[in-house]
Formats: structure tokens, C-alpha cells, sequence
């Protein structure tokens, strides 16, 4: 019987192995987490639950959201979007909202808003590299410097002149800032149709529908081994033969693969091949330049009930260490024992810096101060605190990050058994459902031994229109 291993028990590698297992094919995932979901998990302590950063499921692929719907019956919920940017005090709706925008703008913003986006649209001429350039030029300086200039240079840790033009161009092509801009001048007021008001959730936490899928998984026959690191591969020619994991808990092991399915990060997949057969130079370098910016997720546990009108809050100020204040509650009432409520704040940082470092102490003093600083304060009722570390957030689109990307990818493309993909393996980002979805068609070329067929027609993959607006924030 053929074996296939799938790195990574995230919503990518846990779609390949459900289908695989529902196929009768062997098939063992290989997580190095204590628990199934990658970013979807949802992290729990004396009754508060977490996701990692707080997530919603919004997909235009009908057959799939029904697939969720029966995993998770009555367990999920239908949820509103309430969010907004904080910015100097003031909070704006978001998506924008004509009039709340001028209410809360005042004049001579307003003014100064209609302006700039005037300008720079008659001065429009050659295609822009970066992102700085790319958003001053077609919508002008106070958008960029109030909103999307501070928050881009702190999410991603560089000046926004080091992030790729493609990053724009992926999210706020979609976002239709210009009609975002007219609203701003309040010259247009029609509701924008583009943004998705509502999302399904499940009731205890986006990790619920993960676990839900490993447990089917399993019962259709499908091994999952958690606590499990994959280090390496064993080759046979070009061909992939075994994967070497290292238990949590000390211990190595070889699975012997078939077919691998490979959701971890690229540039590691790429390492641990090289290590077996070093490939051109150029490759490795290529490699070496793909990154991921890290993040930090400081979860405050809360006597008492609600903090904020909204589910999740934009920190646009740039001085800021937090990008995004959720309240799990607004998500659903169970994510909090009764009569309580809590927090989460990311924090973007970089794996091995002052913040990713910090002791957890320390950092719920930097929370806690921002928050009083922000005036949302909440000290005397905070009960406990805790944080998880997440190395692989966001993929970095620096300035070459399409041509290192697909140079890594079709150097890989050598070897024939196996099937990189997610968030993390194409090194694209991408949401949940595109995930699942890759991980579907990864075990329908596995089944069907049409393996190749991923490197030859590798689509420009893009996610569900609605979702590209919230990447464009974070
Ligand atoms: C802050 C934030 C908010 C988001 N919000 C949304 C949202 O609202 N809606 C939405 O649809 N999407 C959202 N996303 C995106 C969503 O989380 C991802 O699209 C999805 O998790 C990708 O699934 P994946 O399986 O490809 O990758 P991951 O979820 O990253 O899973 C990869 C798995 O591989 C494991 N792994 C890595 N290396 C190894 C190794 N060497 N050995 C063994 N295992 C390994 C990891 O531990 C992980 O479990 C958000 C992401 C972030 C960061």
C-alpha cells in the first residue's frame, strides 16, 4: 500500500490527509504543535479560549463551506464583522464609512484628504516597485501617511519602500481604495459591496473545526503524530524515500513516504532537501531571502464582562507595538467563562528580537501600558495573562520575493513525489479556505499520480475577494 506523509497538521496538511484517508490511502501527518490547526489553532487557559489572532471563515467555494457546515452542525455560528482603525484617538469604522469618516475627520482633514487623492492621480505614470510608492502615487500622502503607511512599516518590521509593490497590488487592487477614498471625501455613500459583513465561527474557537477535521481524519484511518518536527529527508536519486521527525519529547524516527505533501515553511523544505543534494547557488541564495515575519500574541484574561464596541481594533499609530486588539467574546460568548471577557493583542516582531524575547511579564506591562494609553484600559481587572509565539506569520514580500520564490519552487519541481503547498510552502498569503482547497488538490494529484501537474501549471494563487480586505490590514 502506498504512504504518503503530510508535514504540518495545519488546515492545509489536515484537508490532504482528510481526503487521502477518505480515499483508503496510508497517510500519517507529521505536526511539530501539541495540537492540530497551525495558525487556526485556538489555545485555552481555566476556561478562556484564544485563536491566533482571531479568525473568521469566509469562502466563496460552496462545496467546502458546506464540508464545514457538516463538521461543525449546530457548533458554528454566524457571526457579524465590527472593526475599526484607532487612530489618534478616534476610532473609524472599517471597513470606511462615508459619514463616520467625515464626522470624525473634521474639515480641513477632510479637505486636505480630497486633495491628495486628487494629485497624485493626475501625476500617475510609471509602475511603481514598492509599496510606499505605490499607495503615495495613486492615492496620496495623508491616506498613506494616517492609515496604511505606519501600520504597513510595523506589521512587517522594514520601511515600506523594502515591501514589494505586489503587496498593494494583491490587496488594495481588491479593496478599490479609490472608491475607499471618495467615501473619505464623502463623495460617494453607497455601501461597499466588496467587503464580506459576515463570517462563520465556531462556538469555542476556530481551533474547534480543526480539531473536528482531525478527528474525522483519524476515523477514516489517517495517522496524526503531534509533537512531531520534521528535520529532514531521506532520497533515493531525485525521489523522496523517508522523513525524518524528532519527537517533542526527545526520540528520532523515520516515515517511510511514497508521496510527500509538504505545508512547512519553503525555505525550510528547500534547506532540508539541499542537505541531501546541494542544488545551484542561486537557488540556496533565493532561499535564504524568503522570511517570515513573526508574531507575538499576548492574551489577558478579564474580570468582567466587554471591553471595547468592536470585535477587533486596527492600532494604526506607527509608535504603537500592538497592530490588533481582539475581544474573543465578540466572536462568540464562549470564548470567556460566564461574567468575564478578554483580550488579545498582536504584536508583530521578529523571532530572536527584544519583543519576541521578552519575558511574559514584561510584555503584559508594554500591553497594559499601550492600552491605558490608547484609553483602554484595563488593569484593575485582569486575572492572568499568558502569550504564544508564532515564527511563520506573514510571508515578507520583499522587493524579489516572486522570483526567489518561483526559483525555489521549480528547483523542487525535480523532485517527482512531491507536492509542496498552504500558506507556508508557497510562501503566499493565503486564507484558510484557499489552504484547505490546496490541500484537497494536493491529495487528488497524490490519488491519482498526477503529481507533476503542480509544477507545470502552478496557478498565481489568490484568495476569496472578501478576505484580500482584511490582509490589507493585517
Ligand atoms: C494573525 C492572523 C490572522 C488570520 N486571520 C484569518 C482569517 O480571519 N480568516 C482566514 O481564512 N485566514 C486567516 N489567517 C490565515 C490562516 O491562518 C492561514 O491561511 C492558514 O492557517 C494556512 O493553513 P496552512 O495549513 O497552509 O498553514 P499553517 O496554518 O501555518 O500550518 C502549517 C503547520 O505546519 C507545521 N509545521 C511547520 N514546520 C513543521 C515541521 N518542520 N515539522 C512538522 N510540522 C511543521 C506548523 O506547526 C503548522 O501547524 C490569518 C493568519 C494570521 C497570521
Amino acid at each position: 500500500m502506498r504512504k504518503v506523509v503530510v508535514i504540518g497538521g495545519g488546515p492545509s496538511g489536515l484537508a490532504c490527509a482528510h481526503r487521502l484517508a477518505q480515499e483508503g490511502i496510508a497517510v500519517t501527518v507529521l505536526e511539530a504543535e501539541d495540537r492540530p490547526g497551525g495558525l487556526c489553532a485556538t489555545y485555552e487557559k481555566d476556561g478562556f479560549r484564544f485563536d491566533l489572532g482571531g479568525h473568521r471563515f469566509i469562502s466563496g467555494d460552496a462545496a467546502l463551506a458546506r464540508k464545514v457546515r457538516a463538521w461543525m452542525g449546530p457548533e458554528l455560528l454566524v457571526q457579524e464583522r465590527r472593526s475599526a482603525v484607532l487612530h489618534d484617538g478616534r476610532y473609524f469604522q472599517y471597513p470606511l464609512d462615508a459619514r463616520d469618516l467625515v464626522r470624525s475627520l473634521g474639515v480641513r482633514e477632510n479637505a486636505r484628504a480630497a486633495l491628495d487623492y486628487m494629485r497624485p492621480r493626475l501625476a500617475r505614470s510609471a509602475p511603481d516597485r514598492d509599496f510606499e510608492s505605490w499607495v503615495r502615487r495613486r492615492f496620496g500622502d495623508y491616506l498613506y501617511d494616517t492609515f496604511f503607511g505606519p501600520y504597513t512599516e510595523k506589521l512587517w518590521g522594514r520601511p515600506a519602500r523594502e515591501i514589494s509593490a505586489d503587496w498593494a497590488e494583491e490587496r488594495i487592487g481588491l479593496l478599490h481604495l479609490g472608491d475607499a477614498a471618495l467615501r473619505l471625501v464623502g463623495l460617494r455613500a453607497t455601501p461597499i459591496r466588496t467587503y464580506a459583513r459576515r463570517y462563520e465561527y465556531p462556538r469555542l474557537g476556530m481551533g474547534q473545526l480543526f480539531d473536528r477535521i482531525a478527528e474525522d481524519a483519524t476515523e477514516h484511518g489517517a495517522r496524526i503524530e503531534l509533537g512531531m518536527r520534521v528535520t529532514g529527508f531521506e532520497r533515493e536519486g531525485t525521489r523522496i524515500v523517508g522523513v525524518h521527525g524528532e519527537r517533542a519529547q526527545g526520540g528520532r524516527v523515520t516515515f517511510a513516504a511514497d508521496a510527500v505533501y509538504a505545508t512547512s515553511a519553503l525555505p525550510e523544505i528547500a534547506r532540508q532537501l539541499f542537505a541531501v543534494s546541494a542544488p545551484p547557488a542561486e537557488v540556496s541564495a533565493a532561499a535564504s531571502r524568503l522570511r517570515f515575519r513573526g508574531l507575538r500574541f499576548l492574551n489577558v484574561c478579564l474580570r468582567g464582562e466587554g471591553v471595547q464596541a468592536y470585535t477587533w481594533v486596527y492600532v494604526a499609530d506607527g509608535t504603537r507595538r500592538i497592530s490588533r486588539i481582539q475581544e474573543p467574546a465578540k466572536r462568540s460568548p464562549f470564548m470567556v467563562p460566564p461574567g468575564m471577557g478578554s483580550l488579545m493583542l498582536e504584536i508583530p516582531c521578529e523571532p530572536g528580537d527584544a519583543l519576541w524575547s521578552m519575558p511574559d511579564d514584561a510584555l503584559l506591562e508594554v500591553g497594559l501600558a499601550e492600552l491605558d494609553a490608547l484609553g483602554l484600559g484595563v488593569r484593575p481587572r485582569v486575572v492572568s495573562s499568558f502569550t504564544v509565539r508564532v515564527e511563520a506569520g506573514y510571508p515578507v514580500y520583499h522587493l524579489s520575493h516572486e522570483a526567489d520564490r518561483a526559483r525555489v519552487l521549480d528547483h523542487l519541481c525535480d523532485v517527482p513525489n512531491l507536492v509542496v503547498g498552504g500558506r507556508q510552502g508557497l510562501f503566499r498569503y493565503v486564507f484558510l479556505d484557499r489552504a484547505m482547497q490546496m490541500g484537497d488538490d494536493a491529495a487528488r494529484a497524490i490519488a491519482s499520480g498526477q503529481m507533476r501537474a503542480n509544477c507545470t501549471e502552478r496557478p498565481r494563487v489568490r484568495a476569496s475577494v472578501p478576505l484580500e480586505v482584511a490582509a490589507l490590514l493585517g
